[in-house]
């Protein structure tokens, strides 16, 4: 982002600068108290009203931070050392342009806490399989021997994992491209790009801008840095030509000279151009669901043999992985019929990615807050593989539209309601799958609201066959 400091300035001393905070989410908030144990003077601004953040404030007044709710007031941006903005917080909103414009330094909390943070960074990015891949990570650095954290995007902000952080540390990171539009010094050792689909293009505007953010993960990587991409995505094919860093890639298609990639029904690394290949372990021990967890597995492979774990402790932790709660979830089987809650598929590929991962008899329950999406892309999935759609949620009736002769639709409006329907449709050897393809703000509060909710509906069927 737009700061005036030399590329290779790290450790920041924050004594006694003003730095103000944006937005008041979790990692805002880890932020602010952070800066105020370094002793900056912090102040936190949030647009939402003292009543809604009544939790938040009290604790930020203890730490001695001062606060700002119900708006942004410019001059509140205009007295500072430092702004740190929230991932959540767009850098186009009128405060933040006209400080840009004085040229004061805007960072992301991403960046502030990479200055101080002590060891290696492993970063993860990409448009669908973050969280997935970057906990199979953590987990193989870990059972591996390595000192390892996770944090990011994912459980704990990386500036909580400053304080445990020590120069042998492998900081395992999940980072998303709102993360990365505010990094400027960010310098990870090995990064990994997944894929890079449509998504959050509301926020973006346009692919190309939702490119160039990802590939800030690679910004400030050299020669001696990793960088791991998927030969199978065309957008990562276009970054390889931007980067500076080693590239590794991983394929499920093709043999690789130099990554991993699938031959003869198992998964194999290769460490250099020229190098033997060698064998890390067959595709029947993933213990993950479809073609899209082989893609994360073989860029988590990739990923933990560069940083040194042997192929045979890779192998021990892969097949030992169970599924991330959310994420194409085994829930039940009720009545012969098997329950998947993928309620984390907040975008059309991957729901896609989830149909993809059954053979066919699928009742798929779609639908939610729409994200500018095209669902006629879903069409010779479902044709092939799904008996009818539920759907429910704002999204509803645009899916409906886009569908109509594709598949059968059901108009759900609620999940209680698809739930119940579509169990009372489904024959044994059927799949109910939440993948719904859209957010859930309008109905819940998170995605993992409405994943807890499809479970408590799934398990209120098990009690009514219990009952009969
Ligand atoms: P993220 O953290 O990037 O959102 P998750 O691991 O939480 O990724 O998975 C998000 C959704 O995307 C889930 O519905 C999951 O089934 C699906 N998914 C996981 N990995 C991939 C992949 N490599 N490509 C496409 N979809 C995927």
């Amino acid at each position: 982002m737009v700061e005036s400091e030399g590329r290779h300035a790290r450790v920041m001393d924050l004594k006694n600068k003003k730095v103000l905070v944006v937005g008041m989410g979790r990692s805002g908030l880890a932020a602010a108290i952070f800066l105020r144990a370094q002793g900056a003077q912090v102040t936190v601004s949030d647009a939402r009203s003292a009543e809604a953040l009544a939790q938040e404030i009290p604790a930020l007044l203890e730490h001695g931070i001062m606060v700002e709710s119900g708006g942004h007031g410019l001059l509140t941006f205009r007295r500072q050392d430092l702004i740190v903005v929230s991932p959540g917080v767009p850098t186009d909103t009128p405060e933040l342009k006209q400080v840009l414009s004085f040229g004061l330094p805007v960072i992301g909390e991403l960046e502030l806490a990479s200055r101080h943070l002590q060891g290696q960074v492993l970063a993860i990015t990409g448009s669908n399989g973050k969280t997935t891949t970057t906990s199979l990570v953590g987990r193989i650095l870990e059972e591996g021997g390595l000192p390892t954290q996770v944090g990011g995007n994912i459980g704990l902000p990386v500036i909580a994992l400053i304080a445990s952080s020590t120069p042998a540390t492998w900081n395992v990171l999940e980072v998303s491209s709102f993360q990365l539009e505010t990094i400027n010094d960010f310098h990870p050792r090995i990064a990994v790009v997944l894929n890079i689909t449509p998504d959050h293009l509301d926020r973006h505007g346009s692919f190309e801008n939702y490119v160039a953010a990802k590939e800030r993960i690679f910004l400030n990587q050299t020669g001696g840095d990793m960088l791991v991409l998927n030969a199978d995505d065309d957008a990562a094919h276009r970054c390889a030509s931007h980067a500076k860093a080693n590239v590794f890639w991983f394929s499920r298609k093709r043999a690789i000279r130099q990554g991993a990639f699938v031959y003869n029904e198992a998964i194999v690394f290769v460490a250099k151009e020229g190098a033997a290949m060698e064998p890390v372990l067959p595709l029947a021990e993933i213990p993950l669901r479809g073609a899209h967890n082989v893609e994360n597995v073989l860029a988590a492979v990739c990923a933990a043999r560069l940083a040194g774990v042997s192929a045979e402790s890779v192998r021990r932790s892969v097949a030992s992985f169970q599924a991330v709660e959310h994420r194409l979830e085994y829930v039940a089987t009720v009545n012969g019929v098997d329950y998947f809650n993928d309620s984390k598929a907040t975008n059309v590929d991957a729901t896609a990615k989830a149909i993809a991962a059954f053979p066919g008899n699928i009742h798929l329950i779609l639908g939610g807050k729409d994200k500018d999406s095209d669902y006629t892309q879903l069409a010779t999935l479902l044709r092939e593989r799904v008996k009818a759609v539920y759907t429910i949620g704002s999204a509803a009736e645009k899916i409906g539209h886009q569908l109509a002769g594709v598949v059968k639709i059901v108009s759900a409006q609620t999940l209680d309601e698809a739930v119940e329907r579509a169990s009372a449709a489904a024959s044994p050897a059927d799949v109910v799958l939440l993948a719904p393809a859209c957010s859930s703000f309008d109905q819940f509060d998170n995605y993992e609201h409405r994943g807890r909710v499809f479970k408590q509906l799934v398990e209120q069927q098990q009690q009514q066959v219990r009952l009969r």
